[in-house]
């Protein structure tokens, strides 16, 4: 069988003249159908470690067993997977989808956000102080197009940002809009306020489109805030807002 280290000093391709992908790795089979999908794990896990962009061509040499049928699974996987974090970026459902991979789409949207948060988080780090805050005041992410997941009133003169629900970017929006359907009807728009700790948290909610945000008064705190760690810090006010028969705006699976 095929090892990493063969096929690397086999077909690694270092050449400039393509600068799309840093290697590839060529895997010859015959009769492996027993072992063709450890073989491919193995083969992600190992070179999805080195950071290379690479490329596996697996060579059917004329088996008699079911390998060649193994490889078409792994393939059409592989293609579902490229279909579904289109669609996740796109804000698209991913129903169908998940259907056809036999997974929930809740466990499929986690696994794509977690695989993809790193990149889109490192990003927003870098571009985010090229935003003109008070220009923008849309209500999605000006780095990802994401849709905000919470919301603060920041320190200074109490103005509403909102959070990236995919890139942690922050942003400048309105006090008396909803994030979700722009309306600004000051007679769709309220928010709960917590009592136990002192006003600190808020949730707003939004007539027109029964969905909800979650906020932080940083005003009424001392403490050092970390704002994607308070999503988690709140989840008792999803339950409430769920059970005042809000939705999150910004995903319709389970919260
Ligand atoms: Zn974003
Ligand atoms: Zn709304």
């Amino acid at each position: 069988m095929a090892s990493f280290d063969k096929a690397n000093k086999a077909g690694c391709n270092m050449s400039q003249n393509d600068r799309s992908i840093d290697c590839s790795v060529v895997v010859p089979l015959y009769n492996e159908g027993l072992v063709v999908e450890e073989l491919y794990e193995r083969l992600t896990r190992t070179m999805g470690e080195t950071g290379l962009d690479y490329e596996l061509i697996f060579v059917e040499d004329g088996s008699t067993d079911n390998t060649l049928e193994k490889l078409k699974d792994i393939a059409s996987n592989t293609s579902l997977l490229q279909k579904a974090t289109r669609a996740w970026y796109k804000n698209q459902p991913l129903s169908s989808l998940a259907a056809t991979s036999s997974v929930s789409e809740e466990l499929l949207a986690a696994v794509i956000h977690s695989a993809v948060k790193p990149f889109l988080t490192t990003h927003a780090e870098a571009l985010i102080s090229l935003v003109n805050q008070e220009q923008w005041r849309r209500g999605y992410c000006p780095i990802c197009g994401g849709k905000p997941d919470f919301a603060f009133l920041d320190k200074e003169r109490g103005a509403r940002w909102l959070l990236c629900s995919r890139c942690d970017a922050q942003w400048l929006f309105q006090r008396l809009q909803c994030p979700y359907c722009g309306t600004q009807d000051q007679n769709a728009l309220a928010y709960f306020t917590d009592e136990e700790e002192l006003h600190l948290y808020r949730l707003y909610v939004c007539e027109q489109c029964h969905t909800y945000i979650k906020a932080i008064d940083l005003r009424r705190v001392e403490r050092e805030v970390f704002l994607p760690l308070e999503r988690v810090m709140t989840l008792d006010m999803d339950k409430q807002g769920q059970e005042k028969g809000y939705r999150p705006g910004w995903t319709n699976l389970i919260v």
